[in-house]
Order: C-alpha cells, then sequence, then structure tokens
C-alpha cells in the first residue's frame, strides 16, 4: 500500500516537473567565443532542440514537447540593441502548430509581456487537412528601438496545437540587418567524403595538440564513412574519392609532389618542433588541394593518395565533385611505404582563421555537427 502510494507521488512529481527545461548554446559567427544560450520550456526530440530556431535553416524547427504553455528563450549574455524581431512558425506533421505568441523580455527578474499577437490566417483562407485555417508564415514584431540582453517566446496554452508549440526560426535585427547566431557562409556544405563520419576522438579536431610538430592541429580529421544501406562504419582507404565540399574554384592542387623520406621526415619534425610558426613550403599535408569558395571560405584537402586529372588551379568545382582519393601521403606511413595513418585531413578557413579557433572542443564538435547539417 505504502509503497503504491509512493509511486503515485513520483509519478505526480513527474507530471509537475513537465515541461523539462532544456538548454544550449549556439557561437556567434564564427570562431568566436562569444555564446548565445537558448533554452526551452522542452523539446520534442533531439533533432528538434532550441538551437533549430536559430541555426538559420529554415526547414529545420524547434518542436516542444506535448504540454502547453510552452517558451523558448534566447540570451546574449550581454545588452544588445535591437529594433525587430521576427518569428518563422514552424511545422510539426506537416502543419503549422502556432496560433498565438507573447515576446517577452527580462526586467528586474521577471517577464513582462512586449506584445502579444494572434496569427492571422493567410489571405487565401483555404482550410487544410485538420479543418484549420492555415496560419501566416512570418510574424514580423517592430520592437522601435530597445536594448535587452534576453527574450523570450510564450506560447500560452490557446497558441499551441494539442500542446505542441513550433517555430522554424527566430531571428533579431539591428537595422536591416540580422544579428548572426551562425556564419551562414557555412550553409551547405557536405561532409568532403560521401556517407562521412564525424570522428569521436577530441585529437581529430581543430585545436588539438600536435606533438609531432609541435604546434597543433587545425582541421578535421576522417577516418570512417558508412555504408549507404546498413549504415556499418568502412575505414577510408586509397579507393576513397574525396570530393568538393561546396561549388568554388582550386587555387592548390600538388601536382609536383615528392614524398618525404624516413629520415627527412624525422628532420622536418624537428624543424617544426623548435619553429612552429615560421613560413614551410613542405607542411605534413601531403598531396593537398585547396578549393576557394569565394566569400573568405577556403577549405583543404590533405593526404590525398591522388588527385582527380581535371583538377588544376582555375579549374571550378561543383559540391559533391570529385577531386582526389583519400591517402596517409605526409604522414610517415607514406615515408615508411605503408598503409597505415590512410584518412583525409579537412580543413575549414574563414577569413584567413581555421575553423575552431579558440573554441572549446565541446562546440568544435557541436559546430562541425551543424555544418554538415544545415540546409
Ligand atoms: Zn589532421
Amino acid at each position: 500500500m505504502l509503497r503504491n502510494i509512493l509511486i503515485i507521488i513520483l509519478l505526480l512529481n513527474n507530471k509537475t516537473d513537465l515541461p523539462h527545461q532544456n538548454e544550449g548554446s549556439f557561437i556567434i559567427g564564427s570562431n568566436s567565443i562569444q555564446k548565445i544560450i537558448f533554452s526551452t520550456s522542452s523539446n520534442f526530440g533531439v533533432n528538434h532542440d532550441g538551437g533549430k530556431a536559430l541555426d538559420s535553416d529554415y526547414n529545420s524547427s524547434w518542436i516542444s514537447g506535448s504540454d502547453s504553455p510552452q517558451w523558448i528563450q534566447i540570451d546574449f549574455g550581454t545588452k544588445r540593441i535591437m529594433n525587430k524581431i521576427v518569428v518563422y512558425p514552424g511545422e510539426k506533421d506537416n502543419r503549422k502548430t502556432l496560433q498565438r505568441i507573447i515576446l517577452q523580455f527580462a526586467y528586474s527578474g521577471s517577464w513582462f509581456d512586449f506584445s502579444d499577437i494572434t496569427l492571422q490566417p493567410v489571405k487565401s483562407g483555404c482550410i487544410n487537412f485538420f479543418g484549420k485555417q492555415d496560419v501566416q508564415n512570418k510574424i514580423e514584431i517592430n520592437l522601435g528601438g530597445i536594448d535587452a540582453s534576453k527574450f523570450r517566446i510564450y506560447i500560452p496554452a490557446d497558441g499551441t496545437y494539442d500542446g505542441y508549440a513550433a517555430i522554424s526560426e527566430i531571428e533579431a535585427y539591428i537595422g536591416s540587418n540580422k544579428l548572426k547566431y551562425f556564419d551562414e557562409r557555412l550553409k551547405g556544405m557536405c561532409m568532403p567524403v560521401h556517407n562521412g563520419l564525424l570522428p569521436d576522438k577530441d585529437t581529430s579536431y581543430p585545436g588539438a595538440p600536435r606533438k609531432y610538430r609541435g604546434g597543433e592541429h587545425v582541421g578535421l580529421d576522417i577516418w570512417h564513412y558508412h555504408d549507404s544501406e546498413t549504415y556499418k562504419p568502412i575505414e577510408l582507404s586509397r579507393d576513397t574519392p574525396v570530393i568538393a565540399a561546396k561549388d568554388g574554384i582550386i587555387i592548390r592542387a600538388d601536382w609536383n609532389y615528392t614524398p618525404m623520406s624516413v629520415k627527412e621526415w624525422i628532420n622536418q619534425s624537428e624543424y617544426f618542433k623548435k619553429n612552429p610558426n615560421t613560413f614551410v613550403k613542405r607542411s605534413f599535408g601531403g598531396i593537398q588541394v585547396w578549393i576557394d569558395h569565394e566569400d573568405g571560405i577556403v577549405t583543404t584537402y590533405n593526404h590525398l593518395s591522388k588527385i582527380d586529372q581535371k583538377i588544376q588551379p582555375g579549374v571550378r568545382v561543383k559540391k559533391g565533385e570529385r577531386i582526389g582519393w583519400a591517402g596517409n601521403s605526409g604522414l610517415m606511413g607514406e615515408s615508411e611505404g605503408k598503409d597505415y595513418g590512410i584518412h583525409l585531413h579537412f580543413e575549414i578557413w574563414i577569413d584567413g582563421y581555421y575553423l575552431g579557433k579558440g573554441m572549446n572542443i565541446k562546440d568544435i564538435k557541436q559546430y562541425f555537427s551543424w555544418v554538415f547539417s544545415i540546409r
């Protein structure tokens, strides 16, 4: 009896704990330690967390759990000036869920309602499958001019659909410019290996120390891709094609490459340890191809075993086009004439800095997974 009562109490407690608050952060722009912290009343699942409302991807949405009310909060961590907030309703099961939203700002430890908006039916006035009218797909809230560090979009019970709220994007503007949550130049990049897998190990990401050359790792090491049907991870080999991550122009293709002997490799390594930041003609990148994406972004593909015949400086390539094959050039394995160490070392450079500079490893991992998932 007592046990049953305890279970009931626990269940009741669980119920009152809902909706669970979920938190995350977003790095502003690129190469920045500034962060936007977002939190939500609840999330429908890991693929619909609050970050989906800030990722510049209009096809992905934050979707709440099924209780109401719901909210999503954005904290810039510091005072910011804004004159407009735009909210794009998202969809759950192909239907817009928002009926009403309240924009709130934090002041003196509590939230106050800045504007309360009931979404308008779209002009066509068509009735959708669910017998409800479709609503507007963009809500613009003019703020005049305010400074605030925190705001939230609160969705009262009558603003949700069956308790669910979904938002695809929340934008804040200063003048006519959107405040940047994410560097949109990185949008739509693909993995440079078909079905490539992000590595688990921290040492395969930028910022990891590299003892043998006395410096730090500035790229992403891709060791595996997955089988299209079974999803089983497969190691990269010299037969694995390397593809362009985005459209661009070839600015470097190492056609005149000669491998280092073991002795040269060791000497080079010793030299690097003492002179980690000097100009070097030959790095450990081996056979490299560099692509200029013409917007401040350059990507580099290292340790290739072979370059595709058509790849020459000045040639235009399309995203997904083959540029060469994976290998271990520039690494000790190559100097020893062996096969170990085959992987793709891939670098993303933004305005002359490598992606990941100054970030901690958790943020770097998160950032790379965004880069390859947003569309
Ligand atoms: Zn590497």
